[in-house]
């Protein structure tokens, strides 16, 4: 087989016809309105909140810094939150740059989302709030989570970077917890180029929420919080319009590929694809493959550096845990939550946006197999 030329990365982002985007930009031109909360902003926070299941949904700049302004809403006393290591980054750097100290909580082996049976252990005196995450878009036990919760009158956000447009049981995500964080980065399966939101059921809380993201501004002009910028232009959310228009058939082209994927590989000892909870939808967001070595025969990281040699970069999603990133060194102990620690060593996200080709799905899996002893 050839080495791919261009190279197939882990993902591509999805673009609307250009002409489409020209002429929102000429809109955007001719009203000279380019932030600050002009006609496509408004259209988009319509749209979306439509699309997420959320009365009321807030644009940010990106979801990082959605996720910093909903911690701070909060209005929490300074102690801990509970979270989960197996994510991006991101969710940690959150909540210790908000101050907080992040308790990590192990995952669940099918789905890699927090463990609620782990959960309750872990409160104490100091928890504040909890953070999890729906990891590759499969949603949390977010009945059991959020009953927790709410035992011990703890908020839960949601950190939904990978759940755009998922539901469980006919529920979106956005209608679970205090709030729910998602991400719109190039990266993402919806995108605006860089951006992010949160969804809220709470009108207090998302008023709030627009003065966190605009140095603390309301309607009055008065300034009630010490707030940032995270306001998301006008060029971003002419992107989102667009990108939500296209969005169905986006996601039916993505789960063609994941089908070819599951098609190619299933049955194959050692390797296994991640269950999908009972009653979710899929965006197919990422398509995790676990490798159990012992039994392919070859590891993760071999199965990822064979395919580098033929110009494919699969993604190690999501490793080193947050826990033992450089920069929070000594701090945690990762062989406290052995499940996700596992998984950061086994797990590898394969290519997958809408327009690869199926072709290019089976030479992947060729390579794939190719590894197994
Ligand atoms: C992408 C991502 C974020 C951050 O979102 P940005 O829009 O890139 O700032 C946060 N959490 C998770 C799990 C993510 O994947």
């Amino acid at each position: 087989m050839l080495k791919k030329d261009p190279p197939i990365l882990v993902t591509r982002p999805s673009l609307p016809p250009v002409e489409e985007y020209e002429a929102l930009v000429r809109e955007i031109f001719s009203s000279r309105f380019l932030t600050n909360g002009g006609s496509q902003h408004k259209a988009l926070e319509r749209a979306l909140g439509k699309k997420l299941g959320t009365p009321n949904l807030r644009l940010f700049t990106n979801g990082h810094l959605a996720l910093e302004c909903a911690i701070q809403a909060l209005n929490l006393a300074p102690g801990e939150i509970i979270t989960t290591p197996f994510t991006f980054i991101s969710t940690t750097h959150a909540i210790v740059r908000c101050g907080f100290s992040p308790v990590f909580c192990d995952v669940e082996p099918d789905y890699f989302t927090m463990n609620p049976a782990l959960l309750e252990q872990l409160i104490t005196p100091r928890t504040r709030a909890i953070l999890p995450v729906h990891v590759y878009g499969n949603p949390c036990d977010m009945d059991a989570i959020d009953a927790i919760a709410a035992r011990h009158n703890l908020p839960v956000l949601y950190d939904a970077a990978h759940a755009f447009g998922v539901s469980v049981n006919g529920r979106a995500v956005a209608d679970f917890g205090a709030a729910s964080m998602f991400s719109f980065h190039a990266t993402k399966c919806y995108h605006t180029i860089e951006g992010g939101a949160i969804a809220t059921k709470d009108a207090d809380y998302a008023e709030l929420l627009n003065g966190y993201k605009n140095f603390g501004y309301h309607p009055d002009e008065e300034i009630r919080e010490v707030g940032g910028n995270a306001k998301m232009n006008e060029f971003q959310a002419a992107m989102g319009l667009l990108n939500l228009k296209h969005f169905e058939e986006q996601i039916a082209r993505r789960g063609k590929v994941a089908a070819r994927y599951r098609e190619n590989l299933s049955g194959v000892a050692g390797l296994s694809f991640r269950p999908v909870r009972p009653g979710a939808t899929q965006n197919y967001a990422y398509l995790p493959v676990s490798f159990d070595p012992e039994v392919f025969g070859a590891d993760r990281d071999q199965v990822n550096d064979t395919l580098k040699t033929y110009n494919i970069f699969a993604r190690k999603y999501f490793y080193p845990l947050t826990s033992e990133s450089a920069c929070y060194k000594g701090q945690f102990d990762p062989t406290e939550t052995p499940v996700a620690l596992a998984a950061s060593r086994n797990v590898l996200t394969l290519p997958l946006y809408a327009d690869l080709a199926l072709s290019d799905v089976d030479d992947i899996c060729e390579i794939v197999l190719s590894c197994k002893k």
